[in-house]
């Protein structure tokens, strides 16, 4: 394969990466990630684990072991003692490279630490890269349906997916990304990351989300933004009344979301207050990024837009059998096949045989209908969004941006619950905005807005909804 990254090789004086002050150009990645690469070239290493802080020293190591063709593991540096062990046994890296000075907890002390240097000068010759498939990251997933698994992504996904980028995106060298998302998961490493790195463009990453630095960032050399459904709702709920990040919104050139669904009651307000709309892709950490709404098509709020160039994908039914693609309403599973794919689930066989058909689709596990002319619209998970009622299958989505159009209602999640006449009544946990409204004065707004068998039988308000470090909900944790 020719070099991921081809601007290390031929951009100099260009900026590629900035973390709050610190940042380095293009000569300067190369040079520190060259070298941290040959060094793990040299010790033998066969796995590293990185202490994926939200840091300069994070995206040189990721880099580092790409080069040298090390897989690399990121680990949330919030992650708890059970969760650490799990990883650290089950991809058994052979050291933990950190940013010098950042505190490790005891779980990964057995293991040789190696600290980046970012500010090594020498000029290290650039390690020949490794071929297509070998593995260059395991991502865990995010743990949302059971406990997470190491996905093993090989060179070769990650070069199609941030093509496919580069395609539906008209993603460029000149664009500058403001990035706020933690580095270890596909969409702020690979995407957030990598992808600026792959193009010869530039990241601007916050730290910290805030909207304040949005606006600032997107007011200055910022052309584009990545963010989580969670970060463009506190957007939504301040740009009306807040000139400047209106302003700065509007002179973007792209902002995407990802990770779980955008509600189209967010997307609406941000619209009105600044004319932009936000586009929304869909992926996995084992499919890599599959559709997307493109720059230059329709922007169709609710859906995920079209299939990726190179992504194949369709809906099955219960049975397997393909949906055809001008049936427009009929929900099904969305398979996917491409070079985008992951190779494997990490030591886990049985599960790598389980989510693939024989003829290689990967099956998602995510629910959706498709336009006619091939917009996919995600109704919500197999196991923890379908709602079987009254003879019905609902999903839980819609009737969540129902309920997000009702002024009393902050955030909501939508759940089945056993019900021995309904077989599962539909359950609504709500955080409320001032006053919780009467649970028939929910019930009768959706069903004015949907239609009555898709009214919460049941409405429970919370403080919060538990959420995880990328704003997903758990509905796992949600429970009488
Ligand atoms: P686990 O597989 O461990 O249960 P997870 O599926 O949440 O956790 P990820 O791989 O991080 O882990 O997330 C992928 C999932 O996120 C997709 O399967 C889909 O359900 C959801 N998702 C991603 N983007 C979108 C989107 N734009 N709209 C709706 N859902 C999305
Ligand atoms: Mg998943």
């Amino acid at each position: 394969m020719t070099a991921l990254f081809p601007a290390l090789r031929t951009e100099q004086d260009k900026p590629a990466l900035r973390f709050g002050d610190r940042g380095l150009t293009y000569a300067e990645l190369a040079a520190v990630a060259g070298s941290l690469a040959l060094d793990l070239r040299a010790r033998q290493c066969s796995r590293v684990a990185v202490w994926a802080t939200p840091s300069l020293e994070t995206s040189v190591a990721v880099l580092a072991a790409l080069l040298a063709g090390v897989p690399a593991v990121p680990v949330n540096p919030k992650i708890g003692e059970r969760e650490l062990a799990h990883i650290v046994s089950d991809s058994a890296p052979s050291l933990v490279l950190a940013a010098p000075g950042a505190e490790l907890p005891a779980g990964l002390a057995p293991l040789t630490r190696l600290d980046v240097d970012v500010t090594a000068s020498a000029e290290a010759p650039l390690p020949e890269e490794p071929g297509d498939e070998a593995p260059a990251v395991i991502v865990y997933t995010s743990g949302t349906t059971g406990p997470p698994k190491g996905v093993v992504l090989p060179r070769r996904a990650i070069a199609s997916t941030l093509d496919a980028l580069e395609d539906a995106w008209q993603w460029s060298a000149d664009d500058v990304l403001v990035h706020g998302l933690p580095l270890f998961h596909v969409h702020g490493l690979i995407l957030g990351i990598l992808g600026p790195l792959r193009r010869g463009g530039t990241v601007h990453h916050l730290g910290r989300f805030s909207t304040d630095a949005v606006a600032k960032e997107l007011a200055g050399e910022a052309t584009m933004m990545f963010g989580v459904p969670t970060m463009y709702h506190r957007i939504a709920v301040e740009v009306g009344d807040n000139p400047e990040l209106a302003s700065a919104l509007r002179g973007a050139r792209l902002l995407v979301s990802g990770s779980a669904a955008l509600p189209v009651h967010d997307h609406q307000r941000i619209t009105e207050a600044t004319g932009q709309q936000v586009v929304e892709r869909y992926g996995m950490s084992e499919t890599l990024m599959n559709t997307s709404v493109r720059a230059d098509g329709e922007r169709r709020p609710g859906t995920v837009g079209v299939p990726l160039r190179g992504v194949e994908l369709r809906l099955v039914d219960d049975a397997e059998r393909p949906i055809a693609a001008s049936d427009g309403e009929t929900v099904g599973e969305i398979q996917v096949r491409g070079p985008n794919l992951f190779t494997e689930y990490l030591n886990r066989p049985d599960a790598t045989a389980e989510a693939f058909t024989d003829d290689g689709w990967f099956r998602t596990g995510d629910m959706a209908t498709r336009d006619p002319d091939g917009y996919v619209r995600i109704v919500g998970r197999k196991a923890t969004d379908i709602i079987k009622s009254g003879g019905y299958k609902i999903g839980a989505g819609e009737i969540e941006n129902a309920l997000l159009e009702h002024p009393a209602v902050a955030e909501v999640a939508v759940t089945g619950e056993p019900d021995d006449d309904l077989g599962e009544r539909i359950v609504a946990w709500v955080v409320a905005d001032g006053e919780p409204p009467a649970q028939r004065e929910l019930a009768e707004h959706v069903a004015r807005l949907l239609t009555p068998h898709k009214r919460p039988r049941v409405v429970r308000y919370l403080d919060a909804l538990p959420r995880n470090d990328m704003g997903k909900v758990m509905k796992r944790a949600l429970d009488a």
